[in-house]
C-alpha cells in the first residue's frame, strides 16, 4: 500500500464521517447495512470528484451533499440502489435504482404504496385488476350477465365465480408480496409463497371454469379433468410450500412442476378435439381467446425469464417498463382473455345448447 493511497483512504473516511454527518435520510438507516450505504455513498463521491483533487471533495458542503441525497430521491422519499440493498433483497442486478430498502416495519411498507418505486407499477397492475375481479364477482355478473340467461343453473354460477375469485386472489397476492416483501427477509420469504400459491390457484380456477363449461354435457370427462387439475395444483403447493425446495437448487425442479402444471391444459385441449372435432372445440371454450391467452403467458414468462428489456440495458427501465411489469400486464391480459372465453362459452351453453 502506498503513500497515495493511504491518503486517499484518509480522505475517504472523512467524506464518509462528512456525508453520514450531515444526511438526515442516512441516519435513519439502521444497522449493518448502514456499512453499505456509507460505502457506496464515498464510492459516489470519488467517482463524481475524480475531475478535481482530493480536498476539495472533503470539503463539500453540508447542502451540496443534501442535494445529491435528494437528487438519488422522488417526492422527498429515499430511494436505494442495487448496491445499497441487504443481500437477500438483491435479486435483479439489471434494476439499479428505485429500491424501497428493508423497512421491517408494516406501515413504512404501506406508506410506499404512496410514493413511486421500482415496485408502484408492479404493485398497481395486480392490485387494481385484483379489485375489478372482485367487484366483477360480487356486483357486475350478477347485474349484467346472469339475470340475461334464466337457464343458470347454481353450478354455472359457481364456475363463474370459481374463475373471478381464483384471478382476484392471485393478483391480490401479487399486489401484497410486492409491496409487503420490503419488510424483511422472513415476510419476503411469507409472501413470496403466497405470491406463488396465487399462481397455481389462477392456472387451476382457469382450467376448472373452463373445462366445466367446455364439457357442460360430458360430466364425467369434466370430474375427471377436475381431479386431474386439483392433484397436480395440490402437488406444486406442496413443492412451493416446503421449505427445503426453496432453495436456488431446486429452482428448476420449481419451474418444471409450474410448467408441466401449466401445460396439462393440453390434456382436456386434446381430448376436445377428439370428442368434438376443432369446430366443436372452437365454438365450446372459444379457442381463439384462449390461444390469446397462452401467447400472453409465453410471451410473459419468456420476458420475465430472460429479463428482457432490462437485461439488454441496465438501469432504463427501472421504474418503467422491467420485464416483471411486462409480465404482471401480460398475465393481466390473458386473464381478461380467459374471461372472455369462459362468458362466452358460458352464453353458448344457455343461448345455443339449452334452447
Ligand atoms: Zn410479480
Amino acid at each position: 500500500m502506498t503513500g497515495q493511497d493511504i491518503t486517499t483512504i484518509r480522505t475517504r473516511r472523512n467524506s464518509v464521517t462528512s456525508i453520514t454527518s450531515t444526511n438526515n435520510s442516512v441516519a435513519n438507516t439502521t444497522g449493518s447495512s448502514n456499512y453499505t450505504v456509507r460505502i457506496n455513498r464515498t464510492r459516489t463521491n470519488t467517482i463524481t470528484s475524480s475531475n478535481g483533487n482530493s480536498s476539495t471533495k472533503t470539503s463539500r458542503s453540508s447542502s451540496q451533499i443534501r442535494v445529491r441525497s435528494r437528487s438519488n430521491s422522488i417526492f422527498g422519499r429515499r430511494l436505494y440502489s442495487f448496491q445499497d440493498l441487504p443481500f437477500w433483497q438483491q435479486d435483479n442486478d439489471k434494476i439499479l435504482t428505485g429500491y424501497v430498502r428493508e423497512t421491517n416495519s408494516f406501515t413504512k411498507c404501506i406508506q410506499s404504496l404512496f410514493y413511486f418505486n421500482n415496485e408502484s407499477v408492479n404493485i398497481y397492475s395486480h392490485l387494481i385488476p385484483s379489485i375489478a375481479y372482485l367487484c366483477l364477482s360480487l356486483f357486475l355478473i350478477d347485474t349484467f350477465l346472469i339475470p340475461r340467461f334464466p337457464t343458470t343453473t347454481t353450478s354455472d354460477y359457481i364456475f363463474i365465480n370459481v374463475f373471478l375469485i381464483g384471478a382476484f386472489f392471485c393478483m391480490l397476492c401479487s399486489g401484497c408480496f410486492h409491496c409487503l416483501k420490503q419488510h424483511s427477509e422472513k415476510y419476503s420469504n411469507f409472501w413470496s409463497k403466497l405470491d406463488y400459491l396465487g399462481i397455481i390457484t389462477l392456472i387451476a380456477c382457469s382450467m376448472i371454469s373452463l373445462v366445466y363449461f367446455g364439457y357442460f354435457d360430458h360430466l364425467q370427462y369434466f370430474k375427471f379433468f377436475f381431479g386431474l387439475t386439483c392433484v397436480l395444483a395440490i402437488i406444486c403447493s406442496i413443492v412451493v410450500m416446503n421449505e427445503k425446495f426453496n432453495v436456488a437448487k431446486y429452482r428448476p425442479l420449481r419451474a418444471t412442476f409450474f410448467a408441466t402444471f401449466g401445460m396439462s391444459g393440453i390434456i382436456p385441449l386434446a381430448t376436445g378435439f377428439y370428442i368434438f372435432g376443432f369446430h366443436g372445440v372452437l365454438q365450446r371454450i372459444n379457442l381463439t381467446f384462449v390461444l390469446w391467452e397462452s401467447l400472453f403467458y409465453i410471451v410473459g414468462a419468456t420476458l420475465y425469464g430472460f429479463r428482457i428489456p432490462e437485461s439488454l440495458s441496465p438501469g432504463r427501465f427501472d421504474l418503467i417498463g422491467s420485464s416483471h411489469q411486462m409480465f404482471h400486464f401480460l398475465v393481466v391480459a390473458g386473464s381478461v382473455c380467459h374471461l372472455k372465453a369462459v362468458i362466452e362459452s358460458y352464453r353458448l351453453v344457455h343461448s345455443n345448447f339449452k334452447k
